[in-house]
C-alpha cells in the first residue's frame, strides 16, 4: 500500500484568495491526499478564516484539520474553539503553541503546546486525533537541542497521537530526531513536512526565521539558476522528490506538504515519487 500525504494550506485574507485555493484544492483532492490541514494566525486572528476553510473542505468530502495555537489565547477562548470544531464534526487538529506577533502584549494563559495538549484531553477526552510540532533542526528558541526534545517528549506524553515536523532539506536530521525520539520511549509517528521549492529568495527569508536550514550546496544552485523560476522549479521538484524517496524509503510514515495555496510543484513531485492515485 502507498504511504499516506496530507497538505497544508492558509486561510486566503480575500475572497479572490478563497477562490483560488478552491481551484488548486480541487486540483490536490484528485491526487487523494489523507487530509487537508488548515494553519491559524497567532492570537486567533484567522480564527473564523480558519474555521471556514476547513468547514468548505469538510463540505467537499475531505478529512479538514484545522490547526489551533494557544499563544494570546484564554482558556475560554480555546473552549469555544473545540466546542465549534465538535459541532462541525471536526476530529483532528494540528495544536500549536504559536509565535507572539508584533503588537501583541498577552501571552495568553497557556504557555506551551504540552499544556494545550493537555487542556483539549481534558476538555474534549478522546474526541480528537492530536497533531503537534517536531523540529528535526531543532526549534529556534529552543534553550538546547536536548531541552528540546524534552519539550517534545513532554507534550506527545500530554496526549497527542502523532506530530509533523517543520519542513527541512537534510534527510539526517529527521532521522536521527525519530531515533533520540525512540529512545525516549515515544513510539508516535512523526511524519515529516516538505517545502517545495517556488520562491526562493521568500524561502529563504522565512527559513531563516522558523530555524530551517537551507543547504549551502542546495542554495549555491539555485542561485546559480538567477530569475530563470522554470530552472528552479525543476531543480526544486528534483531534490524534493530525492528527500521524499528517502525519508520513505528509511521509515517515514508519511509526507506532509506545505502548499502555500498552490498545487503544481506537489502534483509534479508526487508523480515523480509515484504517489498520485488516481490522478
Ligand atoms: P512548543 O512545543 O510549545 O515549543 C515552543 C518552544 O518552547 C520550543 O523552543 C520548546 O523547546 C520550548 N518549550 C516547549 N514546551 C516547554 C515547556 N513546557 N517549558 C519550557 N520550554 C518549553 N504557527 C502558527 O501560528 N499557526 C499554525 O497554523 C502553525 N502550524 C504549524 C504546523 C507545523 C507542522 C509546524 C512544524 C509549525 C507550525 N507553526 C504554526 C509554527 C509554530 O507555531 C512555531 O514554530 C512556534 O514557535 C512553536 O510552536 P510549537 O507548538 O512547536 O511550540
Amino acid at each position: 500500500m502507498k504511504p499516506n500525504f496530507s497538505i497544508e494550506f492558509f486561510p486566503p485574507q480575500t475572497l479572490e484568495g478563497v477562490k483560488k485555493l478552491k481551484v488548486e484544492r480541487a486540483r490536490l483532492a484528485r491526487l487523494k491526499p489523507e487530509f487537508f490541514s488548515v494553519t491559524y494566525g497567532a492570537g486567533g486572528s484567522t480564527r473564523e478564516r480558519t474555521f471556514s476553510v476547513a468547514r468548505e473542505i469538510a463540505a467537499e468530502g475531505h478529512l479538514a484539520v484545522p490547526h489551533l495555537s494557544c499563544v494570546g489565547a484564554s482558556r475560554a477562548d480555546i473552549r469555544a474553539m473545540l466546542a465549534e470544531f465538535k459541532a462541525a464534526r471536526i476530529q483532528r487538529l494540528v495544536a500549536l503553541r504559536g509565535d507572539l506577533s508584533s503588537g501583541m502584549a498577552d501571552r495568553g494563559e497557556l504557555r506551551y503546546a504540552n499544556e494545550l495538549v493537555e487542556f483539549i484531553r481534558a476538555e474534549t477526552g478522546d474526541w480528537f486525533h492530536i497533531d503537534v510540532a517536531a523540529y528535526p533542526e531543532w526549534h529556534p528558541q529552543a534553550k538546547s537541542p536536548s531541552d528540546d526534545l524534552q519539550n517534545f517528549v513532554r507534550k506527545v506524553r500530554a496526549g497527542a497521537n502523532g506530530a509533523i515536523t517543520q519542513y527541512f532539506y537534510n534527510a539526517d536530521a529527521y532521522f536521527r530526531f525519530v531515533e533520540e525520539v525512540r529512545k525516549l520511549g515515544v513510539e508516535v509517528p512523526i511524519v515529516p513536512g516538505v517545502m517545495p521549492i517556488n520562491n526562493f529568495s521568500r524561502l529563504a527569508r522565512f527559513s531563516d526565521a522558523c530555524g530551517a536550514e537551507i543547504p549551502r550546496w542546495l542554495r549555491k544552485k539555485i542561485e546559480s539558476c538567477g530569475d530563470d523560476s522554470a530552472s528552479i522549479q525543476a531543480y526544486g521538484v528534483e531534490v524534493v522528490s530525492d528527500l521524499c524517496r528517502r525519508l520513505l524509503q528509511n521509515g517515514a510514515p508519511g509526507l506532509h506538504f506545505y502548499s502555500m495555496n498552490l498545487s503544481a510543484l506537489i502534483a509534479r513531485i508526487l508523480e515523480q515519487i509515484d504517489l498520485a492515485r488516481g490522478a
